[in-house]
């Protein structure tokens, strides 16, 4: 299972998530109600009545959905621990008519034990599974979205406990990077977004959703050669490679992504990484 997390991006689980009779039948349409297993992160975890808990799911072929857990509160739920956030599972859900599933049964794939001893990092993992559930959430599928999740939330808990601020920090911008390159909203890095031009890029435009030149600076804010290069980076590197790269280049970078999703997305998310 764990496996799954390292292979290649977009082959996650198409089928995978449906049982044998409704694997070609498209979650967008009316569901019809039945059985559904698929992988899934959790991304948040609300207190609902009494005993129980609605969820939000992100899997590879239903994108985000919500999940009623009924009895999950109590002390002997037979879901026992499983279904906590960031927890990675494997789920079984009864789908009815509502937009609302059921959730019948769940087994870790991976419970990242070592991020729930770090503060930090934990933060880093709620902040992750919200920019996930807020770029991407609808039921469109993007396995390539479920399996950078798993990566980065893997790679939270591998980095637990370590001090070291600026690398994490470097680690979640990128990944907030290249969530935006899946969503079809990665700024424009290689030339200036107003006109083309290749040289004398000295700042960045959230309207123009990329790099500009001196000539086209008007409105911008400046991006220093080293927050250019640490996104060019981020975007064009493996996850676990990101980027190294000073305090102000990175403050330079986040406001450059936090003003694309506002331009481009009209998203506010929170900051990639709490402030020291
Ligand atoms: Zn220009």
């Amino acid at each position: 299972m764990r496996g799954r997390a390292s292979g290649a991006p977009a082959a996650a689980g198409e089928s995978r998530s449906s049982g044998p009779g409704n694997a070609a039948r498209d979650p967008r349409l009316d569901p019809v109600p039945g059985p559904v297993k698929t992988e899934a992160v959790v991304l948040r975890s609300m207190r609902y009545g009494e005993a129980d808990r609605i969820l939000h799911l992100y899997t590879p072929a239903r994108g985000r959905i919500s999940a009623i857990a009924k009895g999950v509160r109590r002390a002997r739920s037979r879901f026992g621990g499983r279904l906590e956030p960031y927890f990675r599972i494997q789920a079984e859900l009864h789908e009815g008519r509502g937009e609302l599933l059921t959730v019948t049964g769940a087994q870790t794939v991976d419970a990242h034990p070592r991020l729930r001893t770090d503060a930090r990092a934990l933060d880093a993992a709620a902040r992750a599974c919200d920019a996930v559930g807020r770029l991407f959430e609808t039921g469109e599928p993007h396995p390539g979205v479920f399996n950078l999740l798993c990566r980065q939330l893997a790679l939270l808990d591998e980095q637990a406990g370590a001090d070291e601020g600026a690398a994490r920090r470097a680690g979640s911008l990128t990944f907030r990077l290249k969530l935006m390159l899946a969503a079809g909203l990665a700024p424009q890095l290689g030339a200036c977004a107003s006109c083309g031009e290749r040289e004398h890029l000295v700042g960045f435009s959230g309207a123009a959703g990329g790099v500009v030149c001196a000539a086209c600076e008007a409105g911008s804010f400046p991006l220093g050669e080293e927050a250019h290069g640490f996104m060019a980076g981020a975007l064009g590197r493996p996850l676990n490679e990101a980027p190294a790269a000073g305090e102000q280049a990175l403050t330079q970078a986040e406001r450059a992504i936090a003003a694309t999703l506002e331009h481009h997305a009209h998203l506010r998310l929170m900051p990639a990484f709490a402030a020291a």
